[in-house]
């Protein structure tokens, strides 16, 4: 299927400069989000993946249904105040912003294999982040999946010691 023809950009949103690929055209067809949720999710399915992470909340709309396809757990990443029991953190920069990021300490078991999944690879940072978080937890990162990857800020090389899938990539 040709996804990118379901993808919106909007330019110079949310600031002056930023490509904004809108993915909420893709999630409005039935039939294309169906065939991009089953593409990312065959990407896992050898993993024995235990839970997919996915950071708040556009890693929500793609991670929640790759978990349900992959029959593995779902465990969400949030920024900080959202999560409401004990929580570990990190600091993270965004293409256009810096934040921080939580996960519930006792989310992910020591061992477990975890698949993060996002909509979108542009710097790196938000999934940086979320490796952190995970392998300070003691999961193991067997794949990180997005639904777009933007090749010319070049994230891929702050990940490049893990097994990477994008659908689409824009260069
Ligand atoms: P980063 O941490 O720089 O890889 O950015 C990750 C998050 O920021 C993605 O998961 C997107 O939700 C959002 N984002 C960054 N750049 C864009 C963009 N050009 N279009 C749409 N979303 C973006």
């Amino acid at each position: 299927m040709d996804f990118k023809k379901y993808i919106q950009i909007v330019e110079n949103y949310p600031k002056e400069g930023i490509r904004f690929k809108d993915i909420t055209t893709l999630m409005q067809d039935g039939a294309a989000y169906k065939a991009a949720i089953d593409e990312m999710a065959a990407f896992g399915k050898d993993k024995e993946v235990d839970v997919v992470v996915g950071p708040e909340a556009r890693g929500f709309v793609v991670g929640c249904p790759i978990a349900y396809t992959l029959e593995a757990g779902f465990v969400p990443v949030r920024k900080a105040g959202k999560l409401p029991r004990e929580v570990i953190s990190v600091d993270y920069g965004l293409e256009y912003g810096k934040d921080s990021l939580t996960i519930h300490k006792d989310a992910i078991q020591k061992g477990q294999r975890v698949l993060i999944a996002d909509d979108l690879l542009a710097t790196g940072g938000t999934i940086e982040a979320t490796v952190k978080m995970v392998e300070e937890l003691g999961g193991v990162v067997v794949g990180i999946a997005f639904m777009i990857e933007l090749g010319y800020l070049d994230g891929r090389a702050r990940l490049d010691q893990y097994d990477l899938f994008s659908l689409m990539t824009y260069n």
